[in-house]
């Protein structure tokens, strides 16, 4: 031990009747080092945040007439240090995790065994109670509160370290003699080796019996809440005479003196001595103190008494950390509003699954409510929950029992076990019949994600994700619908990522470049303008298309900034052709509707307007159909905006989306483009030209342009120019061609009319 040992004072014999048990009286002690010097307490935390709290809480506060005096830590290491430089360290308030997830439990273990200090109280946080160290760690060590950062508020706090610093006032009281205290310790330590709040009980009754040197005997009880009668006494262990009362409730009727002696302890949170019974008050968390009572007739000498308030101070922590780290296990596996499963727990399940040869006939469902979140705006929070218990006891109590039922978040249930009784479709039915809850019939229904461990060949985490993505399929495609899992989902969602990285480097490097597709006058077969197309060849040569690449960008939001580089690269290419004498050519630029809907949209394209000096009269802005029929107040808003600055708007895909005339209208578009399915169309079925040439009506009867699309042969182009299109784009006329190409075929076309 590294603390200075103060000089012994007079050695009283303990009347304990053991002989190697000698205590020190506390009057005739040596005064500690500086008795009126601070309380030293070592804060180890790497969040100094937790620092300044802490000692925010505690300023100005006295302890048994001292003040205190922080020292700061912010490793383990450092911890070390300073404990090794001051052996007087009356606390230490540690957290578990620190540089490695178990650092503080490693410190425990040195300031025990390694600096040998066994008078330091330790006061253990943790930052959540999924960091529940492991049970056996906390036992091992003599650990003196275990308590969560959000626990300790500021009472809390000073109430835990105003214990641990009267524990480590009494055990240097005792220090001088080593013998007593180790046992004292050592007691402590046994019996948070011990299993369950039961068996620690038994062992603290034997532990009394020890120290006052008799056999076993009397009770230790805890008193329970009645829940609405009155409160019990509940008899956790008894030894002696008494040993039949163990797990039972004590009667104030047939067990009157020993309830009343009970009673006493529990109302006066001391031990008390009176009628034959000595006791010992434990005091708990939440109000849980539990008494222990012994049979006891001769006069219990000044010592004894203290020695028996140290054990019991050192006892108390040892029921409270057994029955908190119980609780706190408990809340790390379950979901505390359903009783259920969580998600830490379901996992291990699913691993232990996966394990098992079970595995080849287990699916796994993720069950997720719709609609919940507005429920729970409408309803309120605590019907929200009272619906999400309803559930979780429907599934738990209607479906095959021996499935496993979880709740892993907010509205997502879980259910785990034979295929055969893990059925989307009984699933589902079990949700039609309405729920009961505060006096209202409701109604949610279900969508189901589901992966069969058969197929799966990763972790239980893995297998969550898995269910997760055929869950999010599942809801994209309908509400109250099902999906399982299948290989190739995993692999295009793998493959999607991937190519977003691929996507934003060859970006950078300069992988995209513009083709233009020229458009043109039917009538006369003349290009007026042409449409800007991106292309991305990859590093390795590969050409990708937009209909691939476009939708992660978007996704992405890369989209944005390749956006708007398209647009500068095709205004300067607008520029350069200008320049070759095309000055009445048009150039088509397409929008996505991430882009369009991006605040700065408006600025970003009047500054390219700007840099470039493209004229903004031949600059046409597509957007897509589908686009156009969104947050129309908005849309209508954004399109006049962008009117203002004097280009023109083409909606793509026309027929594909879900327009609406009168929307149409109010729409400031000027251009319609026929998609080029149902210019395919035209020469296949008779029906199918309805719907271009109806395009075309509805371009005349609103005044506005139309071109078709994907145009690939004569007769295509015969039947439009029959239907009254007056414009066409296609590979009949030419496929998109790099600028130099571009420039070189609108040479030809200027040579072919000249001849
Ligand atoms: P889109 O805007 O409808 O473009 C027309 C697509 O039809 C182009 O495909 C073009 O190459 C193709 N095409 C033209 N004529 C014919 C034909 O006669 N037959 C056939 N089979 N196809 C023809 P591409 O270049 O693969 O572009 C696909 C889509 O990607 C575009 O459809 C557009 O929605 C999007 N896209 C292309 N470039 C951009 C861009 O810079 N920004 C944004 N946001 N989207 C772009
Ligand atoms: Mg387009
Ligand atoms: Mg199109």
């Amino acid at each position: 031990m590294s603390a200075p040992m103060p000089p012994n004072g007079s050695l009283t014999d303990a009347r304990s009747g053991q002989d190697d048990l000698v205590f020190v009286d506390e009057a005739d002690a040596p005064s500690l080092a500086g008795a009126t010097a601070a309380w030293r307490i070592l804060v180890v935390d790497d969040d100094a945040d937790v620092h300044s709290t802490t000692t925010f809480a505690l300023k100005n506060v006295e302890m048994q007439g001292r003040p205190l005096e922080f020292l700061h830590a912010y490793t383990a290491q450092e911890a070390h240090a300073m404990l090794r430089q001051h052996p007087d360290i009356a606390v230490v308030l540690l957290d578990v995790v620190m540089e490695r997830p178990d650092a503080g439990l490693q410190l425990v273990r040195q300031i025990r065994e390694e600096l040998g200090m066994i008078e330091v109280r330790i006061i253990l946080r943790t930052g959540q109670p999924g960091y529940a160290p492991e049970l056996e760690a906390i036992r091992g060590y003599d650990i003196n509160d275990y308590r969560t950062k959000s626990e300790l508020t500021r009472t809390k706090l000073y109430t835990a370290v105003a214990a641990a610093v009267r524990s480590y006032q009494q055990l240097r009281a005792l220090d001088a003699n080593r013998a007593g205290l180790e046992h004292i310790v050592s007691a402590g330590a046994q019996l948070m080796s011990l299993h369950g709040v039961r068996d620690v009980a038994q062992g603290v009754l034997r532990q009394i019996a020890t120290l006052l040197g008799q056999e076993p005997s009397g009770v230790l009880c805890v008193r329970e809440s009645g829940q609405g009668r009155p409160d019990v006494l509940q008899v956790v262990a008894a030894a002696g005479e008494q040993s039949e009362l163990a797990g039972r409730e004590l009667s104030p009727q047939r067990h009157a003196a020993l309830a009343a002696a009970v009673g006493r302890t529990l109302g006066a949170r001391a031990g008390v001595h009176a009628e034959g019974w000595l006791s010992l008050h434990f005091p708990g968390k939440a109000g849980r103190d539990f008494a222990a009572c012994i049979p006891f007739e001769r006069a219990v000498g000044d010592i004894e008494r203290r020695l028996l308030d140290v054990f019991a101070s050192v006892v108390a922590v040892g029921l409270d950390n057994v029955e908190l780290v119980t609780h706190l296990n408990q809340a790390a596996f379950r979901d505390q509003l359903t009783g259920l499963p969580n998600r830490t727990r379901l996992v291990e399940l699913i691993d232990a699954l996966l394990a098992s040869p079970k595995r080849s006939s287990a699916t796994l469902a993720l069950v997720d409510l719709d609609h919940f979140a507005e429920t729970n705006d409408a309803l309120g929070h605590h019907f929200g929950d009272l619906l999400l218990v309803a559930v979780g006891k429907r599934l738990k109590t209607r479906l095959d029992p021996r499935l496993e039922v979880a709740r892993i978040g907010g509205d997502i249930f879980c259910v785990l076990g034979d295929a055969g009784s893990v059925q989307p479709a009984a699933i589902q039915a079990l949700f039609r019949v309405p729920f009961h809850i505060d006096g209202q019939d409701v109604q949610v229904s279900s969508t189901i994600g589901l992966v069969r461990l058969v197929e799966h060949d990763g972790s239980g985490a893995d297998a969550l994700k898995d269910a997760d993505i055929a869950l999010k399929r599942a809801k994209s495609q309908q509400r109250a619908g099902h999906f399982y899992f299948s290989r190739s989902m995993g692999v295009e969602i793998r493959e999607r990522v991937r190519m977003m990285h691929a996507l934003r480097s060859g970006f950078q490097r300069g992988e995209l470049f513009l083709a233009y597709q020229p458009q043109v006058d039917l009538a006369s077969n003349r290009a007026f303008g042409a449409e800007a197309l991106l292309r991305w060849r990859t590093e390795d040569g590969r050409l990708i298309g937009p209909d691939r690449f476009i939708p992660i960008a978007e996704y992405s939001g890369l989209i944005v900034d390749i956006g708007e580089w398209v647009l500068r690269q095709a205004l300067a290419e607008l520029v350069r052709l200008r320049a070759a004498g095309h000055d009445r050519f048009t150039m088509s630029v397409n929008v996505s509707q991430v882009q369009f809907r991006h605040p700065l949209f408006v600025e970003m394209l009047r500054r390219a307007l700007d840099d470039t000096g493209a004229p903004a009269e031949y600059v046409e802005l597509e957007i897509t159909e589908s686009m156009a029929m969104e947050e129309p107040a908005l849309l209508i808003e954004k399109l006049a905006q962008v009117k203002r600055t004097g280009v023109s708007i083409a909606i793509d895909d026309f027929g594909t989306g879900f327009s609406s005339l009168s929307h149409l209208q109010r729409l400031q578009v000027d251009r319609l483009k026929i998609d080029r399915t149902f210019v395919t169309e035209i020469t296949g079925s008779a029906r199918g030209s309805s719907i271009a040439e109806m395009v075309i009506q509805l371009g005349r009867n609103l005044g506005l342009s139309v071109i078709a699309e994907g145009v690939e042969d004569e007769r295509q182009a015969h039947i439009l120019r029959s239907l009254g299109c007056p414009l066409a784009q296609g590979f009949l006329f030419s496929r998109p061609l790099s600028p130099q190409a571009l420039l070189e075929w609108l040479g030809n076309q200027s040579l072919i009319e000249a001849a």
